[in-house]
């Protein structure tokens, strides 16, 4: 069984957390060390570890996480600017929380990625 991560008690409101969204598939927060003006985290509920882990029952709720990117970048008043979705997959991609989760960053240019 894998481990559930702090992510979970956030989804399930056990600990605090700046919830800016949340339905039946997803959950997105903000994140607590920020690394843009704008910076929100948008998980699943249910825990996928990480992209290695994806399966076709998940399309629906990967879907549902780009949709709600999208809504919280317009939102935040990001989406005419710009913004990066980012998802970091185990120790090379950088992943620190092993529960899939989709980075929206945003409110400043940012620098290249590669
Ligand atoms: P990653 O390196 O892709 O696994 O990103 C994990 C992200 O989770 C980092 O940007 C952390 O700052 C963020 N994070 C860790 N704990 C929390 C928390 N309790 N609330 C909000 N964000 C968190």
């Amino acid at each position: 069984m894998a481990q559930e991560t702090i992510f979970s008690k956030i989804i399930n409101r056990e600990i605090e957390s700046d919830i800016l969204y949340q339905d039946v598939l997803v959950t997105a927060f903000r994140d607590i060390l920020p690394k843009a003006p704008i910076h929100v985290l948008i998980v699943p509920n249910i825990l996928i570890q990480n992209v290695n882990q994806v399966k076709q029952e998940h399309e629906m709720i990967l879907g549902r996480m780009f949709i709600v990117a999208a809504r919280i970048a317009k939102q935040e008043k990001i989406d005419k600017k710009g913004y990066r979705l980012i998802i970091n997959c185990n120790e090379h991609g950088g992943q620190e929380v092993h529960h899939i989760h989709m980075h929206l960053l945003g409110g400043k240019k940012l620098g290249p990625i590669l």
